[in-house]
């Protein structure tokens, strides 16, 4: 292996740590704990899983987590009026509703619902728009694509004039990556499922992010050498010798970019953690704009 690896578990637990110490130093300055409110409309086991798991981070760096659950058929008014209320709620800093919504809900309506400073995925239309404006900062960068910078940054990867690609345009990882590498003056390329020539734009790139959700797409001789790859994709891949019958790999093959790449994230161990760590962070920041 010629790449070094980036150990998202080590890095996330760092910013975890971090959060509970200025969490512990908030509370004995005799400020309100964080508070982060949880909405999940609907049964989907995986998104019930997420908020667990976010519930669970809450209790660990000492953030107190409400978490309020609608039923799947849920009205639009109902989604909006809890969001309302939990934006005018003193105790609730942060308010983070678990996308994707049932299909009935209009998603960016109820995204708006919630106050700009509680806004701690940032996917509210003025967070997105700022990120997307030059010299206007967003409250809150949205946590994969602000955790794929982080990595990148703790790594000491030069983002600075880096040629990046973005293999991948959603609302929730690709396209904000795309703008905070460009925020950070990166050139970039982003492809998505109409693009040409895919390889052939990932060989210019010194800063690969793949969020695209196919299995080990990216090829080793795809990647440029010394290249920095930040691996985003969770995709199950069958294996007999794992209990499940499969084992957790994402759109880079690991196996044969870690031989020509400078940097690598592992999947699982890579981003994945980042996101709930940088949750985290965005809840302890909406806590102290709001207690300053
Ligand atoms: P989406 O399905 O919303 O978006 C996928 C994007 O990839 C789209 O822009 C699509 O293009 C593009 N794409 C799909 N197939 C191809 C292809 N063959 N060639 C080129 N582009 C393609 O996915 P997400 O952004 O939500 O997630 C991406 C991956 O990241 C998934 O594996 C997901 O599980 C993982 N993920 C991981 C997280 C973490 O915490 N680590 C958090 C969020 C996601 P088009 O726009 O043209 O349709």
């Amino acid at each position: 292996m010629t790449a070094q690896l980036i150990d998202g578990k080590v890095i996330a637990e760092n910013v975890r740590k971090e959060v509970a110490e200025e969490i512990a130093k908030m509370v004995a300055a005799g400020k309100p704990r964080p508070g982060l409110a949880t909405v999940l409309v609907g049964d989907r086991v995986d998104s019930a899983t997420y908020v667990r798991s976010k519930q669970k981070a809450c209790a660990e760096l000492g953030i107190e987590s409400y978490g309020h659950q609608l039923p799947a058929d849920a009205s639009q008014k109902e989604v909006e009026e809890l969001v309302k209320k939990l934006s005018d709620d003193p105790k609730v800093n942060g308010i983070l509703v678990q996308l994707p919504l049932p299909s009935h809900l209009d998603e960016e309506k109820v995204l708006q619902t919630i106050a700009i400073e509680k806004d701690v995925d940032g996917f509210h239309p003025i967070n997105i728009g700022r990120l997307a404006q030059k010299g206007r900062d967003p409250l809150f960068v949205p946590c994969t694509p602000y955790g794929c910078i982080y990595l990148l940054e703790q790594a000491g990867v030069k983002i600075d004039g880096a040629n990046a690609v973005v293999l991948g345009r959603s609302n929730i990882v690709g396209m904000p990556a795309a703008l905070l590498l460009i925020g950070k003056n990166a050139t970039v390329t982003v492809c998505h499922s109409h693009t040409r020539d895919i390889p052939g734009v990932v060989r210019q790139a010194d800063i690969l992010i793949a969020a695209i959700g196919k299995t080990e797409m990216v090829r080793g001789d795809w990647i440029k050498p010394g290249a920095a790859i930040i691996d985003v994709g969770i995709n199950s891949k069958p294996d007999p010798t794992k209990s499940k019958g499969y084992r957790l790999v994402g759109d880079v093959n690991f196996e044969e970019a870690k031989e020509v790449a400078g940097w690598i994230t592992p999947v699982p161990g890579g981003v994945g953690p980042m996101t709930i760590a940088m949750l985290m962070k965005n809840t302890l920041r909406a806590a102290q704009i709001q207690n300053p």
